[in-house]
């Protein structure tokens, strides 16, 4: 036998236990003119022209890319530029970038934790959370959903001197929103750390676009994670804290250390996207306008919506051949949303996972809701 038999073999029992499960995901290129109600790009930037053309000129400037890691030749004055500007935006002391919001969650996790560390995480919290907790050898102890009263029973019974609270700003499969005056409160009567990955919160959040944690200093939240490339329409994210904090990583975080900066034409288009969220609301004031108008037209239809105010709407619909229907169905009318089934999301517990944009029209919501529309009649006519 060849070892890539023995290694194929291998390979396809893993694959037909997923296809029997009806886990089995497909990539897809997603066709021309299809209408996208699944991604991030929350604010529309990453098609704003202004964004893209500090790209082409940050490529032109300082190269398609870094040519090294941060802490060999890596870090350009655009990296500078840009981490001071997320730092004053966020109202920390400093803030560093990693390459994805992955590997930002594994390198403080890995950089903070190690087996003598109580991690606290809330249920539903991010998968790179999770496996940041496994990278780090601690113990995650996990508490109910937004439930302070949870975390607090937790905390009070462990007796690490190392305790490090970790929870999603917004979380990305539901749309609801951390309470971060709770945790922060319960945090500090237990003298743990607080860290918040406000991924899908900033830039859509709070007045200045800040976040779930705007109004909340260093003292009440002090780990922040922000990505860019949700809102911020590029890639890459950043840690923002204090300097003791920051300087850690920079030594410890392994994958800060030992991966290629941030390509630099992406850092200029983020500071260009950062100075856009500041200056121009009114994106932000369209996308709520957006969020309360679809709302209101699939409340009317009685559907099952998710309590969310956040750009992620999800459609409970439970049943995973149910949510996959719905989804083909709105597919085969143009219209693109996120399937989300088990174990991405509890079992029983699938949905279609549909995201808002500045830059949807109102008509392309019409066309959206009356999709859903169609799906919900189609299974009035011929139930499963
Ligand atoms: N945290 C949360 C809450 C996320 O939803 C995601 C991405 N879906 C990430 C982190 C990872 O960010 P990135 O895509 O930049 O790796």
């Amino acid at each position: 036998m060849l070892v890539s038999d023995v290694w194929h073999q291998r390979l396809a029992s893993a694959r037909q236990q997923r296809v029997e499960e009806q886990r089995w995901r497909h990539r897809r290129v997603m066709p021309p003119n299809t209408l996208d109600f699944a991604g991030n790009d929350y604010l529309g930037l990453a098609h704003d022209p202004r964004v893209q053309a500090a790209q082409a000129e940050g490529a032109r400037r300082f190269g398609a890319g870094a040519g090294a890691s941060h802490l060999v030749s890596g870090h350009l004055e655009i990296h500078e530029a840009l981490e001071d500007a997320l730092a004053q935006w966020t109202g920390r002391q400093r803030a560093l970038l990693f390459s994805t919001g992955y590997m930002a969650n594994l390198g403080v996790l890995q950089a903070l934790a190690d087996s003598h560390t109580a991690l606290f995480q809330d249920r539903l919290n991010h998968a790179s959370l999770l496996d940041g907790a496994t990278l780090s050898g601690a113990r995650s102890r996990r508490f109910h959903h937004r439930d302070g009263a949870d975390l607090e029973r937790l905390l009070a019974r462990s007796s690490a001197t190392h305790k490090l609270v970790v929870s999603d700003g917004v979380f990305s499969m539901d749309g609801d929103v951390a309470d971060i005056a709770t945790l922060a409160h319960v945090s500090q009567q237990h003298n743990a750390w607080l860290m918040i990955d406000d991924a899908h919160g900033l830039g859509v959040l709070g007045d200045n676009g800040s976040g779930c944690v705007e109004g909340f200093d260093s003292q009440a939240v002090p780990i922040l994670v922000g990505t860019l490339g949700k809102a911020l329409g590029t890639a890459g994210a950043f840690v923002a804290g204090d300097a003791v904090l920051i300087d850690h990583l920079t030594q410890f975080a392994r994958s800060y250390v030992y991966t290629t900066a941030q390509p630099p034409s992406i850092a200029a288009a983020t500071l260009e996207a950062l100075t856009i969220v500041q200056r121009e609301p009114e994106h932000r004031q369209r996308l709520q306008h957006h969020i309360n108008y679809f709302r209101q037209q699939v409340q009317a239809l009685e559907l099952p919506l998710a309590d969310s105010h956040t750009p992620i709407q999800p459609l409970l619909l439970g049943n995973e051949s149910r949510t996959m229907a719905w989804a083909a169905k709105l597919s085969q009318r143009g219209i693109h949303v996120g399937a989300i089934r088990p174990p991405t999301v509890p079992m029983g517990a699938a949905r279609l996972r549909i995201t808002l944009s500045a830059r949807h029209t109102p008509s392309d919501i019409d066309r959206l809701v009356e999709g859903l529309s169609a799906c919900q009649r189609e299974e009035a006519r011929c139930p499963a």
